[in-house]
């Protein structure tokens, strides 16, 4: 899940996880990004959203049995896992935190996966992979933790010339000032969805689809304070009254009034 992130390092990252990854899993989903809904009528679960979030992205990388994928920021494993079951394709994961890391082989393992789906600890800004070794990538609400444009140039490196990335990313909204979003992301402000081009081409990316999804993860604030409300008693007993706080920020930019939206980004390592 993306959020606002106390710190910018991968370290500080990390630190972050080893704190939120039980809230997250207990409070939201094992996927930690943004669920994705239909219409303002569609009233599907958290695990619904998320999971149909997932499948929109596997949709972006046309993979098969056979293929390499890099899924960059993996969380616990839960996007890697599915995209495995649901492509055929070989998944490696690599995240900051090493307990996302155990809990991602973990997953692998009672799937059945070992052989196609593994983790490993890594920073994304210095990927232990040879230049051209995947035939896509996967970088799914993890490179708004981290300075987007060295993140990307690691991407493309280590994709195969003409191999697909597909990306979600949190950004400003035209109509805010996005100050509720800086505020969280210390040094590297958000984006703006008319960033994107100018910053993937300088990372030999070639875009085939841009699309603000705001309109359909917006909901996502509503969920997550409905966790949040659900879960109070149990987290402030855990981490003392302090981290409501720290909880209701987090969830605040992505109001009702929304200043952070999404956008998702699909494209191919130019030729
Ligand atoms: N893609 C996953 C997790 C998203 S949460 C999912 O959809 O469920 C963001 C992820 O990015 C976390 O796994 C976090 O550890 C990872 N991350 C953030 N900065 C990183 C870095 N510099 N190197 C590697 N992983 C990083």
């Amino acid at each position: 899940m993306t959020t606002q992130t106390p710190g910018t390092t991968p370290d500080q990252v990390s630190d972050f996880y080893d704190v939120y990854n039980s809230l997250l899993r207990k409070y939201w989903d094992d996927n930690f990004h943004f669920g994705y809904w239909l219409d303002d009528t569609d009233d599907s679960s958290v695990a619904v959203a998320t999971d149909r979030f997932t499948d929109i992205m596997i949709g972006k990388l046309p993979v098969g049995p056979g293929a390499r994928v890099l899924d960059v920021g993996c969380g616990i494993g839960k996007p890697a896992v599915r995209l495995a079951q649901k492509t055929g394709a070989s998944v490696v994961g690599i995240s900051i935190n090493q307990q996302q890391v155990d809990e991602g082989n973990a997953r692998a393992a009672a799937e059945g996966l070992a052989g196609r789906v593994s983790f490993r600890p890594a920073n994304a800004l210095e990927l232990p992979f040879e230049d051209g070794s995947f035939d896509a990538v996967l970088a799914f609400e993890s490179i708004c933790h981290m300075p987007r444009l060295p993140a990307l140039r690691e991407m493309s490196r280590v994709l195969k010339p003409g191999g697909r990335i597909a990306l979600t990313d949190l950004i400003k909204l035209d109509d805010s000032d996005g100050s509720a979003a800086d505020a969280g992301f210390e040094t590297q402000a958000l984006p703006r969805y008319s960033d994107y081009p100018a910053l993937t081409a300088a990372a030999r990316v070639e875009i085939d689809e841009l699309t603000d999804v705001s309109a359909h993860t917006n909901r996502t604030y509503a969920a997550m304070a409905e966790g949040i409300t659900r879960g109070t008693d149990e987290i402030v007993e855990q981490f003392g009254p302090g981290v409501v706080n720290v909880l209701q920020a987090v969830a605040a930019p992505l109001g009702p009034s929304a200043s952070v939206g999404c956008l998702i980004m699909a494209g191919h390592k130019a030729g």
